[in-house]
């Protein structure tokens, strides 16, 4: 049981996900210790500064880098619960290596190492870990779902198909989400819960538009794919949801294991049908599904591989979230409403 009293530490809170799973534990009266990598950088951390005014004493910022060592420790000094959410997730890189696998694996050494670290001075006070993984280090490719008993992906199953050359991101968190299980069987003070999310979607606590969850709803609703959208089938989950999910992974005492946090499967012509029934002919959305032959000769030059292409565009997607509504008590609010409060946040923005 965790103590109550003690600081919560969330890695990476400017980022999408953690600054919702910071407001949630303020909300619910714990302290919060939350990592930034630069508290200067007002874009990504006004809304951290505003939570603080409204929690006073409740949330301190530390500046922590991923790549740096020993860089967490003072963030985690008298924590007993770590929810480590950081790590870069970019589709559009020039350098695998360097920006996706070393911060995402040396990072999960150097914040999980730091856990059960414990000195004479200061022994380490961690009891659980939470990690955000997700679907993809469970899957690489939809056509992967072909090799699963019932066609449906579970908690069993690993990303066996991703490399730095091919999915690189995807190869990152299934490298991530594998040390993390590696580090936690050396030692026995504290104990691994991990997330699985798919495609968060939902409105931002702050005002940035570089993540990828916010900027594909900008693509979509700024008409970029108003000619055509390609059959690609996404497991997608509210980030209020996400930010739930751990929360009760860390605060439910007999939580365990991985956890699929999916509330459907969707088609970007799906998420357009829902936009326009919550703003009937706003948004310039798309109509029809561009032709995969068309994705074979266009898609090297916007970032789709061959490879890429033949094996997730217009291939089914089907996941089994059952895990996490027996485990963590879940439920999940229908993908119209996360839509339609992105859409709101977006406008009240002014990001639209
Ligand atoms: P995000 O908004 O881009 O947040 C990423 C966070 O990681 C930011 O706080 C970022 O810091 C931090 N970070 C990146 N490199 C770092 C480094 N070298 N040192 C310290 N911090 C670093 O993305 P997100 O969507 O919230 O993703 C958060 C987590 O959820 C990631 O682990 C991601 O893989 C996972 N996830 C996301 C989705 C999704 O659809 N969004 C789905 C499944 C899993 P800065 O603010 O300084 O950039």
């Amino acid at each position: 049981m965790i103590d109550q009293n003690a600081p919560v530490l969330v890695t990476g809170g400017s980022g999408y996900i953690a600054s919702w799973v910071v407001r949630l534990l303020l909300e619910k009266g714990y302290k919060v210790h939350t990592t930034v990598r630069n508290k200067s950088k007002v874009k990504k951390v006004a809304h951290l500064l505003k939570m603080q005014e409204k929690y006073p004493n409740h949330l301190s910022l530390f500046e922590a880098d991923l790549l740096k060592n020993g860089s967490f420790e003072a963030a985690m000094k008298g924590c007993e619960l770590v929810i480590h959410t950081a790590s870069p997730f970019k589709l559009n890189i020039k350098d695998a290596q360097k920006e996706l696998i070393d911060p995402a694996l040396k990072g999960t050494r150097n914040v999980l190492n730091e856990a059960s670290k414990a000195s004479v001075d200061s022994p380490s006070s961690v009891k659980r870990v939470v990690l955000t993984s997700s679907v993809v280090s469970i899957y690489g490719d939809a056509i992967d779902l072909k090799s699963t008993p019932n066609q449906v992906f579970t908690e069993e199953q690993w990303n066996t198909t991703s490399s730095i050359k091919h999915q690189p991101y995807a190869y990152s968190k299934t490298l991530a989400e594998k040390e993390a299980w590696e580090i936690q069987k050396k030692q026995t003070q504290w104990d691994l819960v991990v997330i699985n999310p798919g495609f968060v979607l939902g409105p931002s606590l702050s005002k940035r538009t570089d993540g990828e969850s916010t900027s594909f709803i900008l693509q979509l609703l700024s008409g970029e794919f108003k000619s055509g959208a390609p059959e690609l089938i996404f497991g997608a989950v509210d980030v209020r949801e996400v930010a739930q999910a751990h929360l009760l992974a860390g605060l439910t005492p007999n939580a365990s294991g991985r956890h699929i946090l999916v509330e459907g499967c969707y088609s970007i012509l799906d998420m357009a049908a829902r936009f326009q029934k919550a703003f009937p002919n706003k948004y310039k959305l798309p109509k029809k599904t561009l032709p995969k032959f068309l994705l074979y000769l266009v898609g090297p030059f916007i970032g789709f591989s061959w490879r890429f292409v033949s094996n997730n565009v217009g291939h089914p997607m089907a996941f089994d979230n059952s895990y996490s509504k027996k485990d963590l008590n879940l439920s999940y609010r229908p993908m119209l409403e996360t839509l339609r409060d992105q859409a709101e946040q977006l406008e009240r923005d002014g990001l639209l």
